[in-house]
């Protein structure tokens, strides 16, 4: 503890110490605080059918709000999380907060899809991944196909081997699992068919550039034709456009996720969400 303080005081009085680290030591001290402070909360992005425009799933996005700095991006503190080691934690709490909410708006006839949550790379060679979605799954009732997981390329790169162990045992509880960011990362193809993954998301950067350029369209075509033959589900990420979904569609990549349907919501956003795209109000806006 002394030392801790010694350290610290030392720090403030560097000459060096320019405002930036400055700015950034305040942000880490914050973020440790954040998990005992309550300040993080979910978004769900709907996941949409591109044909019939139904909600098929969610995805949970964590945010954090500090009383002094506001909204802080995600795509910002998670890297610092996992630096800080404080990422196993946060995914950990994020999972109990997705089941829950499975849990409840279940109750509640809301919302009986699948739903997911991202988990960090990290959480693949520290803590045990599977142990605590299984935990979360038994404290909160919950059925282990209503949840899936998200994870990067990147979670494979230490050990293949070990990856496999954690994502066969979230299969054996019934959990979903999607390679989120595909194409981004330094892909070896092989993992595809030897790990046990329902769906890939194709990554947001090369659905930006649909249809208009050539080589970005041919990569999505080329992702969609192996998805199909692999048999495995597709997601479009960051679908913003009409043509970017027309394109998507004539792919037929069912799955769309992104602004043009809609932003990530609130809880209460998300229910009025629900609420007016029902299927049989989409029929009887259909037929009339
Ligand atoms: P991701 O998992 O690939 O999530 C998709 C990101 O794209 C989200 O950003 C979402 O808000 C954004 N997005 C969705 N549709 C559109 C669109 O049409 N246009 C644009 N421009 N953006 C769109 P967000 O919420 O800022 O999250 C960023 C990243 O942070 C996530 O990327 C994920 O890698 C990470 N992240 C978010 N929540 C969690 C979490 O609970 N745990 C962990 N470990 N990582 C998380
Ligand atoms: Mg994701
Ligand atoms: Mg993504
Ligand atoms: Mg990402």
């Amino acid at each position: 503890r002394s030392k801790e303080i010694g350290r610290n005081s030392f720090q403030l009085y560097k000459p060096a110490m320019n405002a930036r680290s400055l700015e950034r030591m305040a942000i880490e001290n914050k973020l440790k605080q954040a998990l005992k402070n309550n300040e993080f909360s979910l978004y769900y992005q709907p996941k949409i059918d591109s044909f019939t425009h139904q909600i098929v799933g969610a995805e949970a996005l964590l945010r954090w709000h500090d009383s002094e700095l506001g909204f802080i991006s995600p795509a910002n503190f998670i890297p610092l999380a996992e630096e800080l080691g404080l990422i196993v934690d946060i995914d950990i709490w994020v999972i109990n907060a997705v089941c829950k909410q499975i849990q409840q708006w279940q109750n509640k006839g809301i919302f009986d899809r699948r739903i997911s949550a991202n988990v960090s790379a990290l959480h693949f060679t520290q803590g045990n991944l599977a142990q605590s979605v299984e935990n979360a799954l038994n404290i909160w009732q919950v059925d282990g196909r209503l949840l899936e997981i998200e994870i990067t390329e990147s979670s494979f790169i230490r050990s293949l081997e070990d990856a496999k162990k954690v994502l066969k045992a979230l299969k054996q509880l019934g959990v979903s699992l999607s390679l989120d960011d595909f194409g981004t990362g330094y892909s070896a193809l092989s993992y595809l068919a030897r790990l046990p993954i329902d769906t890939l998301k194709i990554d947001a950067s090369f659905v930006a550039k649909v249809p208009d350029e050539y080589g970005n369209s041919q990569i999505v075509k080329a992702i969609a034709a192996m998805a199909h033959s692999l048999e495995l589900n597709l997601v479009a990420e960051g679908v913003e456009q009409a043509h970017q979904l027309a394109f998507l569609q004539e792919l037929d990549c069912h799955a769309i996720q992104g602004y043009f349907f809609s932003k990530p919501l609130s809880v209460e956003q998300f229910e009025l969400f629900c609420e007016a795209h029902r299927p049989a109000k989409i029929a009887l806006s259909v037929s009339s």
